[in-house]
């Protein structure tokens, strides 16, 4: 596995892949670890992702480095990324408890309730997008809720895997509780069909999903999704355009791009298209590509070179089906995963920007005559992660926000994640939810227990 500086292409450092025995020794120690942590008590598992919370705001500039260095996101960012990840082990070291608690039941039993227990190990598969963030999002709850987990994370950000074992083993987890296994993608599938494995959860692109839950479906193991979005973001004609032109920018253009809940369709009526445009525009051409370690810089490079080139060939094929570029659509020459800040109007049916997900710096503008077709339009995905409405009538965008088929949906404010709300997807974004009570859970037997 390589380390490679997105900024310049210089290679940062090389790292052993491991052999199965090496694997085999590591689920092992999960197996080990797993019915001692099975039983430590409440109050001890959360100090222990207090613990993490404080490690993770001490060296919050060391590690927002390495993500920076591994994957190009500008430090601000980066540095919100881990500030985000001790508020999610805060969050579930004190509220675990409660979502934990014995949930009673009225029945023909005197006592009946329902037991939330672990279920063992956890495999987590993750993205190199937001490299800690989707780590923690998975580990806090799973971890508070007794499971042990294995991260298999992306092969390019190792020095983040290796960062994130490190805080959690310096917390003072159990050894075997959390552990970073240095292996591609192909050992994945024997992991899971391993006996010493429980359930899986993947972040990621649908063929890696599908993949996954082939694995995990085939020896009957549990396995949560969360996989790519193509998220329409609605413009209606009484938005306040200031401030949708402002969270339209930051949605798409946000980690260069590369969110699974970007704004990627920006779904305009008619009535408003063209000075909606013509801010949204201004804006695009005010972002300042750059360096990410500087602060002045407001658009970071794309964290790889290949899938930069990707990113080009989908918004190639658009413009040679019709697409109009208004900003951008190219890529910068020379060293590193540069892509210029792009907007990619008339799109429509048949073009890559309207049937796949763009993961990149580029906006596509979708002109819908009225709501009906707006919505028409926002759904006519096959994704369904998220989407946003917006509009100054809170009563009309929280009525179609109800309507659009996605797993989150937003009324004037960008779709993004929290501790508190549950957050996941459906049709080929995934399935299951991460995060709130219901993410813990995914993880859980919610055993019934009946007493005459
Ligand atoms: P990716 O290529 O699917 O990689 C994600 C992880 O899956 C990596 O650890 C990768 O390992 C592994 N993987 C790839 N193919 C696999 C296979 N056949 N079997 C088992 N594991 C496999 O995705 P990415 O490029 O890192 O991330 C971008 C995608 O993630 C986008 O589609 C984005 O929308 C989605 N995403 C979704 C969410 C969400 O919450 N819904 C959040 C962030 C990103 P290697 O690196 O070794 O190949």
């Amino acid at each position: 596995m390589q380390s490679v500086n997105p900024v310049n292409g210089a290679v940062l450092g090389r790292f052993d892949t491991w052999e199965w025995p090496r694997v085999d020794k590591a689920l092992g120690l999960a197996a080990s670890a797993a019915p001692e942590w099975a039983q430590t008590p409440l109050p001890d598992r959360a100090e222990r992702l207090r613990r993490a919370a404080q490690i993770l705001r001490q060296r919050r500039d060391q590690y927002a480095g390495i993500i920076t260095q591994e994957m190009g996101k500008l430090s601000s960012e980066a540095r919100a990324e881990i500030d985000k990840c001790a508020a999610v082990c805060d969050f579930y070291a004190g509220e675990g408890p409660r979502f934990l608690a014995d949930a009673m039941l009225a029945s023909d039993a005197s006592r009946s309730l329902i037991a939330w227990q672990p279920l063992g190990t956890v495999l987590a598969v993750m993205p190199w997008n937001f490299p800690f963030w989707q780590v923690f999002r998975f580990a806090a709850p799973a971890l508070m809720a007794g499971n042990t987990a294995l991260l298999k994370h992306a092969s390019n950000v190792p020095r983040c895997a290796l960062a994130i074992e490190e805080v959690f083993r310096e917390a003072g987890f159990p050894e075997g509780a959390f552990q970073t296994l240095m292996i591609p993608a192909s050992a994945v599938e024997a992991v899971i069909r391993d006996r010493r494995v429980h359930a899986v959860t993947l972040t990621g692109s649908e063929p890696a999903g599908r993949a996954v839950a082939a694995a995990a479906g085939a020896v009957l193991k549990k396995a949560v999704l969360e996989l790519g979005g193509s998220d329409p973001f609605v413009v209606l004609e009484d938005a306040d355009l200031e401030l949708t032109v402002q969270q339209a920018v930051a949605s798409r253009f946000m980690n260069a791009g590369q969110s699974c809940i970007a704004a990627k369709r920006f779904v305009v009526l008619e009535g408003v298209a063209e000075a909606f445009l013509s801010r949204f525009r201004e804006a695009v051409r005010a972002l300042r590509p750059g360096d990410p370690s500087h602060e002045a810089t407001t658009l970071a490079p794309m964290a790889r070179t290949d899938l930069r080139d990707e990113l080009h060939r989908q918004v190639q094929q658009s413009i040679a089906a019709g697409a109009v570029p208004l900003e951008g659509c190219e890529p910068v020459p020379g060293k590193g995963a540069w892509y210029r800040p792009s907007v990619l109007d008339q799109v429509g049916p048949g073009m890559p920007a309207y049937d796949e997900e763009l993961f990149g710096p580029v906006a596509a503008i979708l002109r819908a005559r009225d709501e009906e077709d707006a919505l028409r339009i926002a759904n006519d995905t096959r994704f369904g992660l998220g989407g946003s409405v917006w509009t100054r009538d809170v009563a009309r965008g929280e009525a179609l926000a109800r309507r659009l088929a996605c797993g989150c949906a937003f009324v004037n404010g960008l779709v993004k994640s929290d501790p508190r709300l549950p957050f996941g997807g459906i049709k080929d974004s995934g399935y299951g939810r991460e995060l709130s009570a219901l993410g813990m859970r995914e993880f859980l037997n919610a055993k019934t227990v009946w007493v005459r």
